[in-house]
């Protein structure tokens, strides 16, 4: 059987469905983010009640608490957080690569960085890529790469885009877990030509998917989603693609319009506790006085734990006396309102009429709320 079948295409958009030694995820799939084992304040049970079907574990955090040795001990990541669905692993690149002021010199074998847990030098290679993400068994397993910040000078990110291949060329061999499928990341920022040659050099190493990376790291809007439309031109339409890092409504309406498989981001857990709520109303910031008496649920449309029982006053109320239950709700809520919007989107796709519901889904979500 093969890794990803494509079931339906429209335009560029596409859906399918990504077999994993955990069970299948029906794609366009937007991936929560569990970076140190745990989708903050969410248990396993209530993830898969919101619908989501693979979540994303963090290679870097792991590593250093508590530790891939430890929880291979423990019988792997999916036993050790007590979720039995597809995990996919970061590979600790962009984790090294982001934290500027703790990269120490970065050479053709690896990089040497200062823990963000104790400051002390550490290096993470390929292999050591490899042998972390196997000991933590997840069913897919990400190349380490490198991931500069937008604006870098054109040199920088070619030799992001060359060592990135260097890498991905000696992980492609190395021991992985049982049935682990493992990804490249592309990179080579906006730049045409440094896209194209970073995935024409990654496509014939044949890996199991495609990510395309070094978006989404602070360049405009427009720019980013014209380099993902390069970018996935370059892939190959039998392997899945992934997105890293892209997570508000708009975005990942945008990226699944240009053939865009999966994709993550903390962006749902990450707003809900600064207190606010994606709607299809826009986003509600439910600090806002505006908010104290109404009576409403978050999201009319929503089936979240937060809708069906709770009045925006009340968790405006908890969440301006930092109560856990708010940041709790609001983070159910974000994560269910995602989930429901990238499974609209496969259906429209189904249909073939992606185009329509994608000009009437970004209409409704950027149109001014109404005052009370
Ligand atoms: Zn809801």
């Amino acid at each position: 059987m093969s890794v990803f079948e494509l079931t339906a295409t429209d335009g560029p958009a596409r859906a399918g469905v990504l077999h994993t030694a955990h069970g299948n995820v029906p794609t366009p799939v937007f991936m929560p983010v569990g970076t140190k084992a745990t989708v903050k304040s969410v248990d396993p049970a209530e993830l898969r009640a919101l619908g989501a079907s693979i979540v994303l574990g963090n290679t870097y955090h792991l590593h250093f608490r508590p530790g891939e040795d430890l929880i291979a001990e423990l019988g792997g990541l999916h036993k050790f957080m007590a979720w039995d669905g597809p995990i996919l692993t970061d590979s600790g690149g962009f984790q090294v690569f982001s934290l500027r002021d703790t990269l120490i010199a970065s050479d053709d074998d690896g990089v040497t960085f200062r823990s963000v847990y104790d400051g002390s030098a550490e290096r993470f290679t390929p292999e050591l890529a490899a042998h972390i993400q196997a000991d933590l068994g997840s069913d897919i397993a990400m190349c380490l790469d490198i991931c500069p910040p937008a604006g870098v000078p054109r040199n920088e990110l070619e030799i992001a885009v060359r060592r990135t291949t260097l890498w991905a060329a000696r992980q492609r061999d190395l021991p992985r877990g049982p049935g682990q499928l493992r990804f490249a990341i592309t990179q080579g920022g906006l730049d045409t030509e440094l896209r194209r040659r970073s995935s024409e050099e990654l496509v014939p190493l044949d890996f199991d998917g495609y990510a395309i990376g070094g978006l989404s790291v602070g360049e405009l809007r427009a720019p980013m989603f014209e380099a993902t439309s390069h970018a996935a031109s370059f892939l190959p339409p039998e392997k899945p693609r992934y997105f890293m890092g892209i997570g508000d409504p708009e975005g990942v309406i945008e990226v699944i319009a240009r053939g865009v498989d999966m994709f993550d981001c903390v962006l749902p857990t990450r707003t809900a506790r600064t207190g606010s709520a994606l709607t299809w109303e826009g986003r509600l910031n439910l600090r806002n006085a505006r908010f104290a008496r109404d009576p409403r649920p978050l999201d009319d449309t929503c089936g979240c734990p937060a809708c069906t029982t709770f009045s925006r006053a009340y968790i405006r109320h908890l969440v301006n006396q930092e109560e856990i239950l708010g940041l709790r709700l609001l983070s159910l809520h974000n994560l269910r309102f995602l989930i429901d919007l990238v499974r609209e989107a496969r259906q429209a796709i189904e249909r073939k009429a992606f185009e329509s519901w994608r000009n009437d889904a970004l209409s409704r979500l950027t149109r001014q709320p109404v005052e009370h």
